[in-house]
């Protein structure tokens, strides 16, 4: 029987590499929540759309359309913007700094959370996120919850930046993981949480693939 597995936690602590390793592993189908909120806040960085004033949110959220291609059959999907393909752009600075005042807002999480609940419909997916557990999914049959050392996750990140070419300082990055998880987790709409029935993986010295193959144990019972 396909599940839906649903992987939250923390900025930076593994989950979208495990999740795919997960979905390859059991022929699912992965789905980066996170990459959605990215692509809005990509939307209004480059339409210059001010988050405080709502009838502007509500406008750039009319014009947008994000959707998920899989453009070299390898099972990993890329995400696009208005029919054009951000992934590597939603992934630098410029981004991480302003997705989490971008999607703390209840308009672009409304409009988000429904476009997830359609995505998910086919059974037999993974999806990462913040409140993939608790609002997006509370019927998974599956749930985790990611933490890890801020330090190890930071390092991490560092060397995922420096893969892409951006050259940023261990505190820099720290601090871009610390501020968007004060605000996920202070948000008023869906915050950051462990859903009650999640289990919980601290990765900070788990071996990758003993993380994979637990998820894929316990997505079998
Ligand atoms: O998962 P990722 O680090 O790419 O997510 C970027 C940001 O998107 C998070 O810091 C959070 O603000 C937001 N997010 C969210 N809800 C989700 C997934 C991501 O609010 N389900």
């Amino acid at each position: 029987k396909k599940i839906i597995i649903a992987i939250d936690g923390y900025s930076g602590c593994g989950k979208s590499t495990t999740a795919k390793a997960v979905a390859r592993a059991l022929g699912y189908t992965y789905l980066d929540s996170g990459a959605m909120y990215r692509a809005v806040t990509l939307y209004f960085l480059q339409h210059f759309i001010n988050p405080d004033v709502p009838k502007d949110v509500k406008r750039g959220l009319q014009s947008l359309d994000i959707s998920f291609h899989n453009d070299n059959s390898n099972g990993i999907q890329q995400v696009y913007l208005n029919g054009i393909n951000v992934e590597e752009e939603i992934r630098g600075m410029q981004v991480s700094s302003k997705v989490s005042e971008i999607s703390k807002l209840g308009e672009v999480r409304k409009a988000m959370v429904e476009k997830q609940r359609k995505l998910g419909k086919k059974k037999g997916i993974v999806m990462d996120g913040r409140d993939i557990g608790t609002v997006v999914f509370p019927e998974a049959e599956l749930k985790v919850f990611m933490t890890a050392d801020t330090t190890i996750r930071a390092e991490r990140r560092q060397k995922e930046l420096l893969e892409k070419g951006e050259m940023l300082s261990l505190n820099e990055v720290k601090e871009n993981l610390e501020r968007r998880d004060a605000i996920d987790t202070k948000r008023e709409v869906s915050p950051l949480l462990k859903a009650s029935d999640a289990i919980e993986m601290d990765t900070s010295y788990l071996d990758f693939e003993e993380q994979v193959s637990t998820i894929i144990e316990l997505a079998k019972e």
